[in-house]
Order: C-alpha cells, then structure tokens, then sequence
C-alpha cells in the first residue's frame, strides 16, 4: 500500500489543479481527510505529513481514535449521520457537524448547544438527487428549513453539504455540483438572519476534482488519502 504521505502529495496536486483550472486558488479549499475504519497508526501518518482536519462518520469511533491521538493540531468533523441521543458527545467531539439532515436533530442540537453556553457549526446537507436511501433536505425543502434554522440561536449554519449518488463515471456527479452551487448561491442571496453561509462541501475521492471546477469549498476524501476501507 502506498504511503499516505505520497498519497496526500497526489491528492494535494490534484486539488490545487482543479482549483487553478476553476480560476480559484487552492488555498480557498479545504481538504477533510475522511478516516472512517482507518487504524489510528496509519491516521497518524497522515497528520505527520501534514493533514489538519480529519472527518469520521461515526461518534464512537471519532471518540476513540481522538482519545488515542490527542488533539494534535487537527480538527475532527462529522462527515455522517448523527443519531440524537449522541447529540452531547458530538458537540464536545466535533468542530464542524456536515450532516444537519433533519429539523429535529437542529433542536437537540440547538438546545444542548445552549446549555453549554455556545454554538453548533453546522452544514445542511442536502439530499440533491432526492433519494429514497439518503437523508437531507431536498432543494424544494431548502429554504423553509434554512428559515427555521436561522431562528436557533445555539446553532452557527455555515454552510451546505451533499452525497450525490455514487458516480460510474467521472462526469456523472456535476450536474448535481451544479445544483448545489446554485441553491448555495440562492440561499446566501436570501441573506436570511444569523446564518453565515460560506462553505459548499462537495466531492469524495471519486469526483473531487470536478466538484472544485463546480465550486466546492471543503472536500470529504478518505481512499485517495488512506488508501481502500475494508468492505
Ligand atoms: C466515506 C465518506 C467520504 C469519503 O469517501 P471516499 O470515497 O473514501 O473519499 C466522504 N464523505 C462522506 C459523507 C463519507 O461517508
């Protein structure tokens, strides 16, 4: 298996060419390392070469892995579905939350953020291709959601986020790029109260590239980093 740190080189090139091909500088797009199943050695590889911010998709195990390495000088985010009753841990674990999908974690999230006397950083993840399988707000949803968000106050929406559907090849996914740049462009223009949209998180290892040409500002990737996830 390659090393992470020539994996990371790859991916670093390949990132800051996509953005220069997008007219963009590569310093305007965050890679999340996303190391979901990855052991910790190999994890702390990677920091060791230089990632920042790491992503996981489950509470538990982002405890874990945290508790082993210390937070080094890397920021942890939630990249998946956050069920309720783990809404405590995830604020005290995560400083970025990418998978606000439904109004009622927004409140738990709200009310637990409160009660500590601070706010959640969170995205609103939307379900672009509307599928049955996935959560998040469809487009239509958009804007009455982010209306009700904007009323919590424990609660800081940076952002969007969106999964579109698996890629066969590489141009599939854009045109779902390309309807989350435009609800993305919308919902700042509504210039709805308290909410301070700035980032677009698109793109995984298999179409990363093409959502920058589209105008992502955070990037999940995990194989292209760590190389493949056991099955
Ligand atoms: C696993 C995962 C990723 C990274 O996927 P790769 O294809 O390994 O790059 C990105 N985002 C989310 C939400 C994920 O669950």
């Amino acid at each position: 298996m390659a090393s992470v740190k020539e994996n990371l080189e790859k991916v670093r090139e390949r990132l800051a060419r996509a953005a220069r091909r997008a007219g963009r500088s590569p310093e305007d797009v965050l890679l999340v390392a996303v190391s979901k199943t990855v052991p910790v050695e190999r994890i702390r590889e990677g920091v060791a070469a230089g990632l920042t911010v790491l992503g996981e998709n489950r509470v538990q195990e982002a405890k874990e892995k945290i508790q082993a390495l210390g937070r080094v000088a890397v920021s942890w985010h939630l990249v998946g579905h956050l069920q309720t009753n783990k809404v405590k841990d995830a604020l005290a674990l995560f400083d970025l939350i990418h998978s606000l999908d439904r109004l009622s974690l927004a409140e738990e999230l709200d009310r637990r953020a409160q009660a500590a006397r601070g706010r959640a950083d969170v995205l609103v993840q939307v379900n672009v291709a509307e599928e049955a399988s996935k959560g998040g707000f469809s487009p239509e949803e958009l804007r009455p959601a982010l209306e009700t968000l904007s009323r919590l106050s424990g609660l800081r929406v940076r952002g969007l986020m969106a999964i579109p559907p698996e890629p066969q090849e590489l141009e599939d996914s854009r045109p779902h790029f390309k309807t989350m740049r435009t609800l993305f462009e919308s919902a700042r223009a509504w210039r709805l109260p308290g909410l301070e949209l700035e980032a677009l998180s698109m793109g995984m290892s298999a179409d990363f590239e093409v959502a920058i040409e589209e105008g992502a500002t955070i990037v999940r990737v995990g194989t292209a980093i760590f190389g493949p996830r056991p099955a």
